[in-house]
């Protein structure tokens, strides 16, 4: 990271009830999150994944200038990728000698409305988990 790049943040906690839960998944599946004002570089979100020498990273990046609920989705979109197609990026990545840190899976369609999908289940799996009433939930 050069000295320019601009700051990288936790995302805040206690924002969005839908966020929060969404996060503590990520978090329980050893994805890491984290904002930054990414939009210069293109896109909303980015997941990567890197594994090498026994460490095996998950990270998300998410545009911190975005309004919470556009947050929401593209956190939904990018564990989409890392649920659905992490073999497939790491074959292009490797093919592309890329780090990771970049979209380029725009001639991958299939793959980015398979993650609008994913988003919009798990976003409505989570909206209603966290609205039911839990009587013995400790
Ligand atoms: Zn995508």
């Amino acid at each position: 990271m050069s000295e320019s790049m601009p700051k990288t943040k936790k995302p805040e906690a206690g924002v969005n009830p839908v966020y929060n839960a969404m996060l503590k998944l990520a978090e329980k599946h050893g994805v890491s999150v984290c904002e930054n004002e990414i939009e210069q570089f293109g896109p909303n979100g980015v997941y990567t994944h890197y594994c090498k020498s026994g460490i095996e990273l998950h990270l998300i990046i998410i545009d911190s200038n975005l309004e919470i609920e556009k947050k929401i989705f593209v956190l939904g979109h990018e564990l989409g990728h890392y649920a659905l197609h992490q073999k497939r990026m790491d074959e292009i990545h490797n093919k592309n000698k890329l780090l990771g840190l970049t979209n380029h899976y725009d001639n991958e369609p299939k793959m980015e409305k398979d993650a609008n999908e994913f988003a919009e289940r798990l976003i409505s799996f989570v909206t209603r988990h966290l609205t039911r009433k839990l009587p013995n939930a400790a």
